[in-house]
């Protein structure tokens, strides 16, 4: 099945690709990656490659991918993505 990045915004096989929904907290949203693919809810699909979050966080595309309004907090993806390749 083919899903796109939101980062890259290239079209990829599913299982290349992590799954992410988005857990609301009191101050914030939390987008948290759901490696066993059981989280409930709209997901969003990312490559898990440090390029494509640097592009979807730049674009704000997780926002609009899973219909979040406010502050978005991302940090929990940098641990699916590995180092930075500079
Ligand atoms: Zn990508």
């Amino acid at each position: 099945m083919l899903r796109t990045c939101i980062g890259c915004r290239s079209r990829a096989d599913k299982t290349t690709l992590v799954r992410i929904v988005a857990v609301r907290t009191s101050t914030t949203t939390v987008m948290t990656p759901d490696e066993r693919g059981s989280l409930p809810g709209r997901g969003a699909h990312l490559h898990p490659d440090p390029r494509c979050l640097e592009l979807a966080r730049r674009r704000r595309a997780f926002g609009r991918a899973l219909r979040v309004e406010g502050p978005i907090d991302t940090d929990l993806l940098d641990a699916i993505v590995g180092p930075a390749a500079h």
